[in-house]
């Protein structure tokens, strides 16, 4: 299919100056409309000429939503903090490091002073097949092209896959959703707070988004709770490049223990699915044991219960259970080598 790069097609550009405002035009324009926000996701779909909303609107004049404040319980990020600020945010890094480290291991300098937390999360997938205008199912068609005998699908999904086997490419989201996360959202009917796993949504779902925002719902903000301040953290991603790239695969974990023993704990990974997985099986499996190499194997054989490789990633196999198995174990990243190994 042929892909035009070389100027987007005409739409009316809309800058608000607040929720408020932003809110009006999203309900003016309901399908028609386009939140816009770093652009690194949004200006790929208009340059190619695979979205045509009518208008844009875009966020980034609006000041009440950036930012990074202290609250009774914790902080709240605003959806157009950029990641670089997130990365270095002292508060994050102190308490939140999870968050820090996944957000300092997007892409690059560049992407990360452009990119916003709030379109990292929102972000779409990067199936090329989807990206690249073909009616699969996800855009409405009645196939998937990844899933065929001779399909690039070395970055698909390994669990979750109904239909579609695109991924979730965050890799805030795994750490938000592992922090206990809430995900502010404006809808016209007013505002909702959802747990940062229950803004994904998951193809036998809805396989047309990657969230559960509507036309016209604005992500104003995102609070993390103080409840997992100060755990013991794990973030790992692995990529083809590590100067920059999408992942492979991702897993976060937070955890508090007494001794050598596991008292709490939540674990995502993303890039499994079309959705960020919160591996509760996991979790309750290793509650309560002694944080050891024998719980992490337990752990990563777990996580991968029921996962259906395609033609070329059967790899994402071993690795999610190595990674899920460090998570647990905290045993520091030992190399790329170590996490593919079978
Ligand atoms: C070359 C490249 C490499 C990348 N590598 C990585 C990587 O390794 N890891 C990773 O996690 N990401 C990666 N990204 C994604 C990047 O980090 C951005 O975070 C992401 O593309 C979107 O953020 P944005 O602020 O640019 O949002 P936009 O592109 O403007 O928006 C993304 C989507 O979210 C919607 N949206 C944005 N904000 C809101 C809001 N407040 N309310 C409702 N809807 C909203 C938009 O409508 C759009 O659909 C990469 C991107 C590029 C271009």
């Amino acid at each position: 299919m042929a892909v035009i790069r070389d100027v987007m097609p005409a739409f009316e550009l809309l800058q608000p100056s607040s929720v408020a405002d932003a809110q009006h035009l999203l309900a003016r324009y309901g399908s028609d409309g386009w939140v816009l926000a770093g652009g690194l996701d949004s200006f790929d779909w208009l340059k190619d000429r695979i979205k045509k909303p009518k208008a844009v609107i875009d966020l980034s004049g609006i000041h009440e939503l950036k930012g990074i404040r202290s609250t009774a319980d914790g902080i709240e990020i605003g959806a157009m903090t950029t990641l670089t600020e997130v990365a270095q945010n002292p508060v994050i890094k102190q308490k939140y490091s999870l968050l820090s480290q996944s957000a300092e291991l997007v892409a690059s300098p560049q992407i990360r002073n452009q990119g916003t937390i709030g379109g990292n999360v929102s972000q779409d997938t990067r199936c090329w097949y989807y990206r690249g205008g073909w009616p699969c199912y996800r855009a409405g068609g009645n196939i998937c092209y990844a899933d065929t005998p001779v399909a690039r699908n070395r970055e698909h999904a390994i669990l979750e896959a109904e239909r579609c086997v695109a991924v979730n490419p965050s890799d805030t989201a795994p750490a938000l959703i592992a922090l206990d996360a809430k995900f502010v959202i404006r809808t016209a009917k007013g505002e909702r707070v959802v747990d940062a796993e229950g803004y994904y949504v998951a193809p036998d779902r809805d396989i047309t988004r990657l969230t559960i925002l509507q036309a016209g719902d604005l992500l104003t903000a995102i609070r993390i709770p103080s409840a997992w301040a100060g755990a013991e953290f794990y973030f790992e991603k692995v990529r083809d490049r590590n100067v920059w790239d999408f992942p492979l695969l991702n897993v976060a974990s937070a955890m508090f223990t007494s001794g050598n023993t596991i008292d709490k704990i939540r674990i995502a990974v993303n890039a499994a699915a079309a959705r960020p997985l919160r591996l509760k099986k996991v979790e309750d499996a290793v509650r309560g044991k002694q944080r050891s190499a024998e719980t992490g194997e337990i752990a990563g054989k777990l996580s991968v219960q029921g996962a259906v490789p395609l033609q070329f990633n059967a790899y994402k196999i071993p690795l999610m259970r190595n990674l899920v198995k460090r998570s647990i174990t905290g045993v520091a990243n030992g190399g790329q080598e170590a996490a593919w190994a079978s």
